[in-house]
């Protein structure tokens, strides 16, 4: 049996969110805004409680949070809901990486099309950014910094503490993509300063099709983001259309696991990344590991096996485990990973790289077996 090991996609939905959402389409049909009855009145309760849910694991106000249906979503809104206050203030500067998530690189193009000058930072071999050569590049119009927190190919944590420190002494607002850390750096997540925040229930064991924009509020006020849709005004109109009631409870129980959870998970998963780092140095292969590990999540290994393509391992390998080379939402047809090329790899090491990630339900002992047949069909490859 393959194991799954492609959480930095997607992970598998804890069963106790799933019986929640169960208990919700069964229970709490009604509509959230329904205000004329109790079936109205109840579906909102529990969207309020899972509001108070999200914000309590991230440390912010319930009404911060607005419920979008996923970070693609939120990102797209934090970044093109800023066109017409950056317009109006002539502020029409934007930074962002090169290893950002396609939503925040295709928003930003969007905005680049239309008046805005964006300009891209990039990582060094280590697969970070510098925060130096990030602050060095703000002007007194810039609108907006958007950085990830936790890079979804690589696994390296982003300076995101230090930029959010620069930037709250500034008029520039700053948003940060923590798709990859919400739910897993719980203390990092909460330490940090920004004005906008994207996450997205599904890489924390929660249901697909729901996430949040967090809207940070400085002196009682929200950041200035218009809506880029229209409809019935839910969500204080940032993100029309009918409450998803059943998802925003999933994903609000999501968040309570997390929070009491995940750093007994954490720890189990650094177990899986130390055995796996052990199993290659004593494999014999030739293999580079992409990204500085000093900064990287215990959850991911970027592993580039040289003179192995990716895509023949990885069909020589299916039966084992499921593994990727790239972003899913890009790896349908295969394309150089634009972020192994912003940090500057050669060709070699780019086709040859494969993801690796896990999660809390991945068992040690399979894990590392799988990880080992891996191996030995590298060596019988080369
Ligand atoms: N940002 C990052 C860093 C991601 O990893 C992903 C998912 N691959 C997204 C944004 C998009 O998230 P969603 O699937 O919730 O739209």
């Amino acid at each position: 049996m393959s194991i799954y090991l492609d959480y930095n996609a997607s992970t598998p939905i804890d069963p106790r969110v799933l019986s929640v959402m169960v208990d919700v389409y069964q229970n709490h049909f009604g509509n959230a805004d329904s205000r004329t009855h109790e079936f109205g009145e109840s579906a909102r309760s529990m969207t309020e409680t899972a509001r108070g849910q999200v914000a309590e694991l991230l440390g912010v106000n319930k009404d911060e949070v607005f419920f979008t249906s996923g970070a693609t979503e939120s990102n797209n809104i934090a970044i093109l809901g800023l066109r017409a206050f950056g317009e109006a203030k002539n502020k029409k500067h934007i930074i962002t990486s090169s290893i950002e998530h396609k939503a925040i690189l295709g928003a930003a193009k969007a905005l680049s099309e239309n008046g805005f000058e964006v300009e891209y930072v990039d990582p060094d071999e280590s697969g970070r950014v510098n925060p130096e050569k990030l602050t060095s590049m703000i002007r007194p119009d810039t609108l907006l910094v958007s950085l990830m927190h936790v890079n979804n190919e690589t696994g390296i944590i982003q300076p995101v503490k230090e930029i959010g420190d620069y930037l709250r002494e500034t008029e520039t607002l700053f948003h940060i993509d923590a798709t990859q850390s919400c739910g897993k750096l719980i203390d990092e997540v909460r330490s940090l300063h920004y004005d906008l925040m994207s996450i997205s229930a599904h890489k924390m064991h929660g249901p697909q099709g729901i996430g949040a924009l967090i809207m940070r509020k400085k002196r009682y006020r929200l950041p200035p983001v218009k809506p880029i849709m229209y409809g019935g005004g839910q969500e204080h109109g940032i993100r029309p259309g009918t409450l998803p009631t059943a998802l925003i409870a999933g994903f609000g129980e999501t968040c309570a696991i997390a929070e009491k959870e995940a750093a007994q998970d954490n720890a189990m998963c650094c177990k899986i990344k130390e055995s796996l780092l052990d199993l290659l140095e004593k494999s014999g292969v030739e293999y580079v590991i992409n990204g500085d590990q000093k900064h990287c999540v215990p959850t991911t290994l970027n592993v580039s096996f040289l003179g192995v393509s990716s895509e023949a391992l990885m069909l020589a390998t299916k039966q084992y485990c499921g593994v990727s080379n790239g972003s899913a939402c890009t790896s349908s047809s295969y394309s150089h990973s634009h972020v192994l090329s912003a940090m500057n790899l050669s060709d070699e090491y780019i086709e040859s790289a494969i993801r690796i990630s896990w999660g809390k339900e991945s068992s040690l002992k399979e894990v590392v077996d799988k990880f080992a047949k891996m191996i030995q069909v590298v060596h019988e490859i080369i």
